[in-house]
């Protein structure tokens, strides 16, 4: 592609983003399409000849768009926020157009320089301890995975990194802890990095799904009393069921007592630490061995981006560094190479993006939108309380409510509850004018209405409530009585 072609059609998708993120609720929110009919509009092979950009964009309208879930439309309230901004999307570009590999610091002294910088802003930002050290990583499963890696090659004094699994069997199984609302990708990371399915002991939470540190206290107890070996313990600062949030303060005690490393998965809630008014969600992170939060999801930065923090990288570069000689570069003794820091070789300069996002907005202009977001959450949440046909189901700290419809006057077995609120949320997502998500707390099904996008505004949480109110699920009920 000349650079004549190039720039009239970077043009034009320029035009189309900002088209489309002006007016993504002309999409229904979920994608209507059905299983295969995307591959279907698309050929088996490659062309052999080039084809001209005029038909690719043609075909990215007709087949692709259609396929499209809109993360960016104001009225996805699904699973969490991923949202984009226009500094952001301007990083992403310059990013793509500098093809940089960040793998070493030689492979641009300034991406690496800048991650250092970003990163040490927003410890700051959300008042992390000073000797927590950052790096950007691509998800919180992968930064969780490097901090499981940690843990245990801390507990085993790096003998599975040296001598594999299989060389120290015999030794007592390593023990890690999360509750009962962990996020998945604790199981899997426990999974990857050796420990087992098996070995991942689920704390029960209290009335309010956060972990109960009398609890965990008595899991490790047990443990060490059957021969195992407790290793570390996994704390969500905000839950992805109910953003709950675990007491990091009772829980870091408890690591520190019995020698665990504490790793804390904010990855959503993190965001919400940079207020003063919810900094308290991190109370107690001084005792945190590591931590993750991804900007990619409630700070205004497009996927990916998830900033990790270590405050003992020496292990974490003991456990990951592999020094072939094709990797030697005349400066490693004076400056950091990220590739030690994780999992993958090369890496995306995200931070670039991430520096655009934070000066763009400032500190203050990122607060006042998770402020908005925290007060339309409260809001729907206040709805609920006050109808007769819905109930709240969690306590709703941040962003995230847990509702259910429950209509006045009837006494439902939770089975029929359940299907109907199954058919709920399958009839308001039909509608495209909203999407949302559902879970299970304590065993009960629940909906789950999450909010963080840049362009949400009270009327699209108003509308939500509208069209919760005048399914059929809902209208039908109503009438029968
Ligand atoms: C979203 C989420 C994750 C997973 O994040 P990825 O970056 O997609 O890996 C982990 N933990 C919690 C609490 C989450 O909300």
């Amino acid at each position: 592609m000349d650079s004549g072609d190039f720039r009239r059609f970077g043009y034009e998708l320029v035009d189309w983003i900002a088209d489309y993120l002006d007016h993504a609720e002309r999409y229904p929110v979920l994608s209507r399409s059905s299983p295969g009919q995307t591959k279907e509009g698309l050929p088996a092979e490659p062309p052999m000849q080039g084809e001209r950009m005029e038909d690719i964009l043609a075909d990215f309208r007709e087949i692709i768009v259609p396929g499209i879930t809109h993360w960016q439309h104001p009225r996805f309230f699904a699973y969490f926020p991923a949202t984009t901004s226009g500094p952001s999307i301007l990083g992403e570009l310059l990013s793509a157009g500098l093809g940089v590999n960040a793998m070493l610091w030689q492979t641009s002294p300034a991406a690496t320089e800048l991650e250092e910088v970003v990163m040490d802003w927003l410890r700051s930002l959300l008042g992390l301890p000073e000797a927590f050290r950052g790096v950007i990583q691509d998800t919180a499963s992968t930064a969780t995975l490097c901090a499981l890696i940690c843990a245990r090659e801390r507990a085993t004094d790096f003998r599975i990194s040296e001598r594999g699994i299989p060389g120290w069997a015999g030794e007592p199984a390593l023990r890690l802890y999360t509750s009962t609302e962990g996020h998945s990708s604790v199981e899997k990371g426990a999974r990857i990095a050796g420990f087992g399915s098996e070995h991942v002991v689920t704390v029960r939470t209290d009335e309010d799904n956060a972990m109960n540190p009398e609890n965990l206290r008595r899991c490790i107890e047990e443990d060490r009393s059957n021969g195992l070996h407790p290793c570390c313990v996994v704390a969500t600062v905000g839950t992805t069921s109910s953003t709950a949030i675990d007491p990091l303060g009772p829980i870091g005690v408890i690591a520190e007592n019995y020698g665990l490393w504490l790793h804390v998965d904010a990855a959503l809630a993190g965001s919400a630490a940079i207020l003063p008014e919810k900094r308290w969600i991190l109370d107690g992170v001084e005792k945190a061995d590591s931590f993750v939060f991804n900007p990619h999801k409630w700070l205004f930065t497009n996927f990916d981006c998830s900033a990790f923090y270590c405050r003992h990288p020496d292990i974490l570069t003991s456990a990951l560094s592999i020094q072939p000689e094709y990797l030697k570069t005349g400066q490693d003794c004076r400056v950091v190479n990220f590739r030690d820091w994780g999992i993958q070789l090369g890496r995306r300069f995200r931070s670039l993006k991430l520096w655009f996002v934070l000066r763009y907005y400032g500190v203050e202009g990122l607060q006042e939108r998770l402020r908005e977001h925290i007060g339309l959450a409260a809001g729907f949440a206040s709805w609920i309380e006050r109808s007769a046909d819905f109930e709240l189901m969690a306590p709703v700290p941040l962003n995230t409510v847990c509702f259910r419809y429950r209509p006045v006057g009837a006494t439902l077995p939770e089975e029929e509850l359940e299907a109907m609120n199954r058919e709920l949320m399958d009839d308001v997502n039909r509608s495209g004018r909203i999407y949302i998500t559902h879970t299970r707390l304590r065993g009960t099904f629940c909906l789950r209405l999450s909010i963080g996008q840049m362009r949400t505004d009270l009327d699209d949480v108003k509308m939500a409530w509208e069209v919760l109110q005048q399914s059929d699920v809902v209208e039908t009920r109503r009438r029968e009585r």
